[in-house]
């Protein structure tokens, strides 16, 4: 215990005291959950948690029984939203081991977005190596098929204190939650609404960080396209409301005619490990992909025209997606018939199969956990 974390050297991993749940869920209770998957809903046995304080700095490293924390109602997190997360998953291969793919790229992007809350820097063998303790004690929970079990690492400001600063303390935790596909029906083509109204994010902002508080603000928007029949919400941006920024919670591509791809540049979206991997896959297909930006009226003019042949979207929970039907206030119009084209469901097909270990080539992405 009080084991501190901050000059760990990268090849020194963390020791992490493991307490097995004394009460697992039962096989047969198990194997009926992980029959009837949906997202986000069912969890495993184990979480890992590490904390931080400033004196101590990092310490406490755990593997547990999954149970409630107890905040004080004074705690940072729930006043100023100082929190920040991860999303990834492991993958079941056929021969019955266990792939993550990239999370090194996950535990930079933490530190990253920690680093723009004013929150403690996670060292990144810690990251992984919770999430790698998590998939090994949970690995009844990681189903076969086409599913997988997502991981959520988090970190929250713990101090009990209500005046506006950094927090002194933070938790940091890995659950798990074992995951169908994400959008019901697998990858058939998904409608999106185009938020005239609301903006996600402005330069200097949050943007590039994943936290809880740029969901919080994006969800009367995300309302406003389900009340307009449409899957999910594209954000523009919030200077000329013209330049197509992300959804929601994923990032988004456009295929042309002439066989290229774009994609929205960083800055104010969040940098999609999906969305740098589909680059990676689209050049070696010998495809032009440009990271520039690209306006609604062109979008509409190209879908239009027929110089836009597919639109898609991606990030980890849904790979990719195809965008068959774009809808706002000011008309609608489809993407080549509103069907799934050859480009996002080639470069998606290229992709899982990395993930679940059936590609020859897996460009040094894959963690064999197990
Ligand atoms: C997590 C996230 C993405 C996708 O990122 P991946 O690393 O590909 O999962 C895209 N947009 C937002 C806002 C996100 O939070």
């Amino acid at each position: 215990m009080g084991v501190s974390f901050d000059k760990i050297d990268g090849a020194i991993l963390p020791n992490f005291e493991i307490r097995p749940a004394a009460n697992p869920t039962p096989d047969q209770e198990r194997t009926a959950k992980l029959a009837d998957l949906g997202f986000g809903r069912i969890f495993t046995d184990h979480m890992a948690v590490v904390r931080y304080s400033q004196a101590k700095g990092w310490h406490d490293a755990r593997v547990e029984s999954r149970a409630s924390f107890t905040l004080d109602p004074a705690t940072a997190v729930l006043h100023y939203a100082q929190e920040i997360f991860e999303g990834l998953k492991a993958y079941r291969r056929d021969d019955g081991g266990v792939n993550l793919f990239r999370p090194d790229a996950n535990a930079r992007r933490f530190r990253s977005s920690a680093e723009r809350m004013a929150m403690a820097p996670l060292p990144e063998p810690v990251f992984i190596e919770a999430i790698e303790q998590i998939v090994r004690i949970d690995r009844a929970w990681i189903p076969g098929g086409d599913g997988s079990l997502y991981l959520r690492p988090f970190m929250i400001a713990n101090e009990i204190f209500l005046g506006v600063k950094p927090s002194a303390e933070y938790i940091f935790a890995v659950i798990a939650s074992p995951v169908g596909s994400y959008f019901k029906g697998g990858p058939a083509p998904v409608s999106i609404w185009v938020s005239e109204t609301y903006t996600r994010a402005a330069v200097g902002g949050t943007g590039a960080v994943k936290c809880g508080g740029n969901y919080a603000a994006s969800l009367r928007a995300q309302a406003e396209a389900i009340e307009h029949g449409c899957d999910q919400v594209v954000f523009l941006d919030a200077v000329e409301r013209r330049y197509v920024e992300e959804l929601g919670g994923m990032n988004v591509f456009f295929v042309f005619e002439d066989g290229s791809l774009s994609t929205p540049p960083l800055g104010t979206i969040l940098p999609g490990i999906t969305r740098d991997s589909v680059i990676t896959l689209a050049k070696e297909t010998g495809a032009v992909v440009r990271e520039e930006p690209y306006t609604i009226d062109q979008w509409r003019a190209d879908a239009a025209s027929g110089r836009l042949k597919e639109a898609f979207a991606c990030g980890t929970a849904a790979v990719i997606s195809p965008i068959g039907k774009v809808r706002s206030a000011s008309g609608d119009f489809t993407i080549s018939g509103g069907a799934a084209g050859p480009v996002a469901m080639g470069l998606r097909k290229k992709l899982v199969d990395i993930q679940y270990g059936r590609a020859a080539d897996a460009h040094n992405w894959i963690r064999k956990v197990l």
